[in-house]
This record gives C-alpha cells, sequence and structure tokens, in this order.
C-alpha cells in the first residue's frame, strides 16, 4: 500500500523527490495540493507527464468519501467522512465573519466518556493518523475556497491527547512553511484533562493553543460529569496547567458547559474563581446542547444571563459562547456520526 501523501511533511518530500526531479517540481506539486487545493495529479496541469506518472506509483493521493454535507441554517457546515477503513468519522465548518473556524476530530469514537458528550457515548474507536486529520483540513479547505481555513480546533470526535503523537505531527504538518504554514496562534487542542498528554504537550514545544474541557471546580460534581476526573482530579490538574503556562506563550482557554442543576450554582462559581485564578487563562461559557440520550436539559436564556451576571465577578476574560449547527447535531457534543441529510 503506499504512503499517502498528505502524512508526509512538505519538506521530506521536497528532498525527496529532488532525489529524482529538479526541485522547482516538488514546489510546484505542493503548490497545486496546498494553494490550488488540487489533488488529482492528473489534473496538475504544468507537470510533465513522466512526473504525474511518477507521482501516482510512488504516493497515495485519495481522500476520505464525503457521505453526508449538512449544512445548518447558521451556515455550519458538517461532513461525514468514511475513511479507507471503512470508519466514518465528522468535522464540522463554522463560518463566522472573515473567519472559518474547523473543528477536527482525532479518533473515531472516545473512551473517556464525558457524561454530557454524544461522542462519548459511542465508546472508544482508533486513533487517527497524522495524514487521516490533515485530509479533513484539506476537504474543509477545499469547501470553503476561495475563502480559507483560518482557525483549527482539535474538538471534535476524540481526546486529543490519547492520541498525541499523531497530533503533534499533525500539527508540524500544518505549520511546514512549504504547506499550508498554519499559524500555532490560530489553532487549539482541546482536551478533557488528560495529565500525562497536558505535560508532553508542554514538553514537545510545539507551539499549540490548549483548551481545557473544565465544567466544574468541584471535584465530586466533576467525577460526575467526566470520569477522566477520577484518574487525575483537579490538584493535580491545575498543577499540570500552571507548568503548561510556564513552557507556551498562550493563555489556556477553560470550555465551561452551562448545565442546569449540575454547575451553575453561586458554589459552582467560587470554585472555579478558586481553582482559575492565578492562571494565564479565559473561560468561555456554552449554553448545554440537547442530546436525545443523555439526561441533561439545556439552560433557558433568563438561566443563562443570571449565570453570566454572577460570573462577572471572575478575574478572567469570560465570554458567552453560543454553540453552532445544533439543528445538524454539529454542536459541542454533539458529534457522534449521525447525519441528518446524505450527499
Ligand atoms: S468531551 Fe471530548 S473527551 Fe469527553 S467524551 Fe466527548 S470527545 Fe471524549
Amino acid at each position: 500500500m503506499l504512503n499517502s501523501i498528505y502524512g508526509i511533511k512538505p519538506q521530506d518530500l521536497s528532498s525527496f523527490i529532488a532525489e529524482h526531479f529538479p526541485a522547482y517540481r516538488a514546489r510546484q506539486l505542493l503548490d497545486w495540493i496546498y494553494d490550488k487545493l488540487v489533488f488529482d495529479p492528473e489534473e496538475m496541469s504544468n507537470l510533465p507527464k513522466d512526473f504525474k506518472q511518477w507521482l501516482t506509483d510512488s504516493f497515495d493521493f485519495s481522500l476520505p468519501q464525503i457521505l453526508a454535507l449538512d449544512l445548518s441554517k447558521d451556515g455550519t457546515k458538517k461532513f461525514l467522512l468514511k475513511l479507507s477503513d471503512g470508519k466514518r468519522i465528522e468535522c464540522v465548518i463554522i463560518p463566522e465573519g472573515k473567519k472559518n473556524t474547523l473543528c477536527l476530530s482525532s479518533q473515531t469514537g472516545c473512551a473517556r466518556g464525558c457524561s454530557f458528550c454524544a461522542t462519548g457515548t459511542m465508546g472508544p474507536g482508533r486513533n487517527l493518523l497524522p495524514h487521516e486529520i490533515m485530509q479533513q483540513v484539506l476537504i474543509a479547505s477545499k469547501e470553503v475556497c476561495p475563502e480559507r481555513i483560518t482557525n483549527i480546533v482539535f474538538m471534535g470526535m476524540g481526546e486529543p491527547m490519547d492520541n498525541l503523537d499523531n497530533v503533534l505531527e499533525t500539527l508540524l504538518l500544518l505549520q511546514d512553511e512549504q504547506g499550508l504554514s498554519f499559524s500555532p496562534r490560530r489553532t487549539t487542542i482541546s482536551t478533557c484533562g488528560v495529565l500525562p498528554g497536558i505535560t508532553k504537550l508542554a514538553n514537545s514545544k510545539v507551539k499549540v493553543k490548549l483548551a481545557v474541557s473544565l465544567n466544574s471546580a468541584i471535584d465530586k460534581v466533576r467525577d460526575e460529569l467526566m470520569k477522566v476526573n477520577i484518574a487525575f482530579p483537579l490538584e493535580p490538574l491545575k498543577r499540570a496547567l500552571k507548568y503548561f503556562n510556564s513552557q507556551n506563550p498562550f493563555r489556556i482557554t477553560f470550555e465551561y458547559i452551562l448545565i442546569p442543576e449540575v454547575n451553575m450554582d453561586d458554589a459552582a462559581i467560587q470554585a472555579l474563581k478558586r481553582f482559575t485564578s492565578d492562571l494565564a487563562a479565559k473561560i468561555n461559557f456554552i449554553p448545554f446542547n440537547p442530546v436525545a440520550s443523555l439526561p441533561y436539559r439545556s439552560p433557558t436564556d433568563a438561566e443563562v444571563e443570571d449565570f453570566m451576571a454572577r460570573a462577572a465577578s471572575l478575574p478572567q476574560a469570560i465570554t458567552l459562547r453560543r454553540s453552532r449547527g445544533r439543528d445538524i447535531h454539529g454542536a459541542c457534543g454533539q458529534l457522534a456520526t449521525k447525519t441528518t441529510k446524505q450527499t
């Protein structure tokens, strides 16, 4: 089986091609793939026949099959993709003004089983390889063309820290100057709080933003919401985040899903204040998105307003983030390879 061309670092690809063809041929190829977003060598009109043939014989240029593309009334688009082994994943494009944010999957399911998350109900999946993560970027880039994907968040299916080696490799692919040259400050990895991964990411020196799905700063409540908290409770989590702060230039983002009767009372806000006050961080509050199989309800607008008024006493920057794509099950915590429409 041939190696996927999308999993090879552009710089390495250039060196390899230079062993067989003039160096400018590599630049032409990379321009077709990463700038013009053309993925079939036959369509790369300025490449000579022998080079095209060599490329086809040497690399796999195929992309996952798009099984469905759902469009939300708010402009969010959700792809259902079929990988080469038949496994299915989802990724979501969220347009907002001049921004196009791509929410990527890093696994085909998730072993972490957070109680508010549809992906968690799927159970463990396999790790995605770097080229399978890059393929999501390329498919999404083609979809928004002539605009660009401006931001990438690893917040789709899977826990990125459980597939960290491949995620780190993908970051290097994304940031390669001969490829997409994607800015680290526009890339965010989200974790439910897998401590060894946070420390390893800090030590890797690969620049990227970190988001932590926190949802409660009270161990007892967080244990209920996220079983990862039993293995990695709040105190060691905080130590790991302080270490991350010391090694990485970007503020940490805390994601906090608002669930009535669970994590919206005054005690929750006081605990959040204690946990976050000495970290370089900001906090995004996200009203819970309904998932039929889960036992929680969404807060009303009045409940959200009341919570945000009380949370204004927190020392960090706080934002209320309304999830997008709810009508196509493309919002936070709703990805579970179910679609509303087939292409
Ligand atoms: S929130 Fe993230 S870590 Fe938790 S179950 Fe869902 S995909 Fe997995």
